[in-house]
């Protein structure tokens, strides 16, 4: 799309890089990636955050006072006028010929800590308030963009409704009690009960309150009257995983469907991802380059069992255009037993009985080694599994699905929900789950209950994947992790 440029109004680099209006003033406004000085004439690299590519600003000897000339260094923000000109370098069609600077926002050049060179991920994530202005996560924050208008687009289309669920919630989903505590109770002087516990009927909320670790129940309230819908917001773990795929703060995106069986799930969830995969190719194909060649450049100081099968672009492309892998819990189990990391005991947890919890180096194997594509493991064990799912015929597995993905391991779990009165009775007293407290939720079953699906994708698990960070903590603006809750 060209757009018109303008001699007063500010207009993006994107769109000067894309003109073909030589010769129109524009006014750019941006901030300085490198400065470089050569005989009667001064190159400005600027970026405002709109492409990845640079725009060059050319300064003429004279054309720009020395006073102004020395404030422009890297990490400066300036506004240039000027005109639109052909390049005559190499690496860019057009430039701007500067008439005129305004240097909006001075950075010493001591003290700024983006040089430009390539920096450590473990540096930039120090400096996560400045990291935005590097190349690597401007690509990354503009897919990440991306992918939320797809999740947007993919749901729309097909007719599902987006749901906001609460984010305070006096319910632990997944019953694994691994919350954040929302309370303004005074912590000097908290209010006691006579056993000398905190009196939480005295707080906020008259109850006990969490941050949310998942909107599912929210959510099957209301797809059991709007049949489907999704969600797609913040859930909070204090899970105290300091692991490359765990935050304590992460995006999850959860669809939730009446009538649909673990079938029709599964159907939903491969669709779902290879929509997203192909969107990312098809609309970030500059950034995508730019982090495949980064992958790359990474690989290269990597021995070679470590570096990555397929490049970032391949990996993508093959997701997106070939069928998913899908064996039920049972066969994964007997392929990971008769494997030969786990006969030459070479997994840390080995794999002897049905019944044992799949760690991410059994998923990964059998994504990465055996398969080589993306699994779905399906009718998991149901005492590894939530209360809320449903128990198939045989009584020991539970209609459960996880996605699983190169490089990551699991992205997406779901399940048929258990919508059978009784039996969700049953378990949530077998599981140690206060059927007073999940009153409501139990109402719908009770009331015009229906099969019914659902699952949920880690938006940050996914981004990894298609942006090629090896760190979750990457893919997310401002992470939050044990220990770390700056910025
Ligand atoms: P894991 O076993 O990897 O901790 P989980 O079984 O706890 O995952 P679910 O409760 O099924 O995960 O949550 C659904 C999805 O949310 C997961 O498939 C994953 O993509 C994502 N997810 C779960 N926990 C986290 C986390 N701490 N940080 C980022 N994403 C997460
Ligand atoms: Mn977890």
């Amino acid at each position: 799309m060209l757009v018109k440029v303008s001699k007063s109004k500010r207009t993006r680099i994107i769109d000067v890089l894309n003109s073909d209006q030589f010769e129109s003033t524009v006014v750019v406004k941006g901030w300085i990636r490198t400065k470089r000085d050569s005989k009667n004439v001064v190159f400005i690299a600027m970026n405002d955050g709109s492409v990845i590519r640079n725009l060059q600003v050319v300064v003429d000897a004279g054309s720009v006072s020395e006073e102004i000339l020395d404030k422009i260094t890297t990490g400066a923000c300036i506004s240039v006028t000027g005109k639109i000109t052909a390049s005559q370098g190499k690496g860019q069609a057009v430039e701007v010929l500067a008439q005129e600077i305004e240097v909006l926002g001075e950075a010493d050049p001591e003290k700024f800590p983006l040089q430009p060179k390539r920096h450590s991920l473990e540096f930039l994530r120090e400096i996560a308030h400045l990291r935005p202005r590097t190349n690597t996560f401007g690509a990354i924050f503009r897919i990440r963009h991306a992918m939320i208008i797809a999740v947007h687009q993919f749901f729309t289309e097909k007719g599902f409704l987006n749901v906001h669920t609460p984010i305070i919630t006096a319910s632990d989903a997944e019953g694994a009690g691994e919350t954040f505590v929302v309370t303004n109770i005074d912590l000097e002087k908290p209010p006691r009960g006579d056993d000398g516990q905190i009196d939480y009927s005295k707080d906020f909320f008259g109850k006990k309150t969490n941050l949310t670790v998942s909107g599912q129940l929210e959510g099957e309230l209301a797809a059991l009257a709007l049949s489907e819908i999704y969600t797609f917001g913040p859930s909070f773990r204090a899970e105290n995983s300091n692991t490359s795929r765990h935050l304590s703060e992460f995006w999850m995106i959860e669809p939730e469907m009446a009538f649909y069986d673990l079938e029709d799930n599964m159907d939903l969830a491969e669709e779902f991802v290879k929509h997203l995969v192909k969107y990312a190719m098809e609309h970030c194909r500059e950034d995508l380059a730019f982090l495949n060649k980064r992958a790359e450049d990474e690989d290269k100081n990597k021995k070679q069992e470590d570096r990555r099968p397929m490049s970032l672009l391949e990996s993508l492309e093959f997701v997106g255009n070939h069928d998913f892998k899908r064996i039920s819990y049972t066969e994964a189990i007997e392929i990971l037993k008769n494997s030969k990391p786990n006969k030459k005991k070479r997994f840390q947890f080995l794999i002897e009985d049905w019944g044992a919890d799949l760690q991410s180096e059994h998923e990964r194997y059998l994504v990465e080694k055996h398969f080589k594509k993306p699994v779905i493991i399906y009718n998991y064990p149901a005492n590894i599994k939530a209360f809320y799912m449903r128990v198939n015929e045989d009584g020991k597995t539970v209609a459960a699905m996880d996605v699983l993905f190169p490089g990551i391991g699991e992205i997406i779990g779901g399940s048929q929900r258990e919508e059978r009165y009784t039996r969700l009775v049953e378990k949530m007293e077998k599981t140690g789950i206060h059927v007073d407290d999940l009153q409501w939720y139990l109402d719908t079953r009770k009331f015009g209950t229906a099969p019914h699906s659902g699952f949920g994708l880690g938006f940050e698990r996914f981004l990894q994947f298609v942006t090629g960070m090896n760190n979750i903590r990457d893919v997310i603006p401002f992470p939050r992790t044990p220990g770390n809750a700056e910025f």
